[in-house]
């Protein structure tokens, strides 16, 4: 079996290596450092948990150490969709570099441009940084890209699906023709392999197991229910999530629940705080002190449920998580797979649950056909039918909050994870249905209302009603 030691690393590395406690290279590490550390371009098909981190983090430490940083101009940078994966990178840098004069920036939008800009002109050997913070402080002028020997693309799937390609491409064309490309995705998309074709050049591809396959450790079930009234779905979902977490009772040390839309975090969040549990939201529109602080607490063990979007929780390594439970099926398959994958790691038993209504029934179909096994049916722990007549728990107000509407998509994309449009309309609520009072005409009262979308010039006529000539 292949040793740290075989890869050619330099022995600060190995020591921090030993330090952190690997004992063996992951695949991932030992197909991807060796062409690394002979300047190859690499094309890595792996996905979180894989190690895929270290295997491009040790060889830039190793390729780094020897020259130095000069201001405002990195020597290397990697890019990660979202703030926290960036985080991630930095903090394993740390661990990696630490026998190293190293220094690093981390870009990430929430935190203040002056402070970051301030590292920068110092001058840095990595610059880890998400895309759109990034290109905020090139647009500054306060960045030149034209010293990067080294870049990296991590998650590159993920990016593609929060709309950054345009502004990958974008930064690959800013760096040197010369520079050597690590890029890392869990799938090879057409658009990607487009983006790799241009931009590296020979790569040495390494694949490593793709997580369609979901761990063995891991009980998956299905709770699937028929809501009693279509309105009243995300209440009684709320309702079985808050059953089957009592039910799992002490074994259920900690959770993560999945909402597929931005809003239902929020809601999911505040009910289950309602109703006594410790839980909160984690989610791209929190700003990012918050995020961290939620975070850190979650890893700590003193916040027990996380509720959390995709976006927000992708990639994070939270070794020790007793529960997932999906709110919704994941509208992207794979995505189940991620998300189940928060537990279960590193061999420990993991439990998932996922909560399926009609209309998530197509998504489920989706998720089986990919994981290529039908996931257990369980009863559902609530049954609706003796609750019909009651009135919602006057405690669980939160479920008639009207959804939140997301700042972000009325402005203008700034910054880092703040995914762009079509990622938006995936992560924000639907509107509530427009009532009748919205399809203007008469109303019921006999009053006129609006026509949507002439506002208040309405020609006469439109409203007229007709009767019947007698
Ligand atoms: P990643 O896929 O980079 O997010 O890594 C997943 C987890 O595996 C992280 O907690 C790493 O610290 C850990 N890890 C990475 N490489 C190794 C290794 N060779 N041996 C043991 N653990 C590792």
């Amino acid at each position: 079996m292949t040793s740290f030691a075989d890869l050619g690393l330099d022995p600060k590395v190995l020591s921090a290596i030993t330090d952190a406690g690997y004992e063996t290279p992951t695949p991932i590490q030992a197909g991807a450092i060796p062409h690394a550390l002979q300047g190859r371009d690499v094309l890595g098909i792996a996905q979180t948990g894989t190690g895929k981190t270290a295997s491009f983090t040790l060889p830039m430490i190793n390729m780094l150490s020897r020259g130095r940083a000069r201001a405002r101009m990195p020597r290397s940078l990697v890019l990660a969709p979202t703030r926290e994966l960036a985080a991630q990178v930095a903090e394993n840098f740390d661990v990696y570099a630490k026998n190293t004069k190293l220094t690093k920036a981390l870009l990430i939008g929430g935190v203040s441009f002056k402070e970051q800009e301030a590292l920068i002109d110092k001058g840095v050997d990595v610059l880890i940084a998400t895309p759109g913070r990034l290109l905020d402080h090139f647009e500054r002028g306060r960045l030149l890209l034209t010293g990067v020997q080294i870049m990296v693309v991590d998650e590159a799937d993920r990016m593609l699906d929060m709309g950054f390609i345009p502004d990958i491409e974008r930064i690959f064309q800013l760096t040197p023709f010369t520079r050597q490309t690590l890029f890392f995705s869990a799938t090879m998309a057409p658009e990607i392999e487009r983006i790799t074709n241009t931009f590296l050049s020979a790569p040495e591809k390494i694949e490593v197991a793709r997580a369609a396959t979901t761990n063995e450790t891991i009980t998956q079930a299905v709770v699937q229910f028929k809501p009693t009234r279509r309105d009243r779905a995300a209440k009684e979902k709320r309702d079985v999530l808050r059953a089957l977490i009592a039910a799992e009772g002490e074994k259920c040390k900690n959770a993560i629940v999945f909402c597929n839309r931005k809003a239902d975090v929020d809601i999911v969040a505040k009910s289950l705080s309602k109703h006594g549990l410790d839980a909160s939201p984690i989610h791209g529109d929190l700003d990012q002190s918050q995020r961290m602080a939620t975070l850190d607490k979650f890893r700590n063990g003193e916040l027990k449920l996380l509720i959390a979007s995709d976006v927000a929780a992708r990639g994070l390594d939270v070794p020790s998580v007793s529960h997932v439970f999906n709110f919704d099926v994941p509208s992207h398959a794979e995505d189940y797979v991620h998300r189940i994958g928060r537990t279960g790691r590193a061999g420990r038993e993991g439990n998932a649950f996922t909560i399926c209504v009609p209309s998530d029934e197509k998504n489920l179909a989706a998720v089986e056909d990919l994981v290529k096994m039908t996931i257990t049916r369980v009863d559902c722990p609530v049954d609706f039918g003796a609750q019909k007549s009651e009135a919602p728990a006057k405690s669980d107000t939160a479920s008639d909050a009207p959804a939140p509407q997301s700042s972000r998509s009325r402005s203008r994309r700034k910054s880092d994870d703040e995914a762009p449009k079509a990622q938006q309309d995936k992560d924000t609520a639907k509107p509530a249905r427009s009532n009748s009072s919205n399809k203007g005409g008469r109303g019921r009262n006999g009053r006129d209302e609006p026509v949507v979308g002439m506002g208040d010039h309405t020609p006469a006529f439109l409203l007229r009603s007709f009767k019947k000539a007698s």
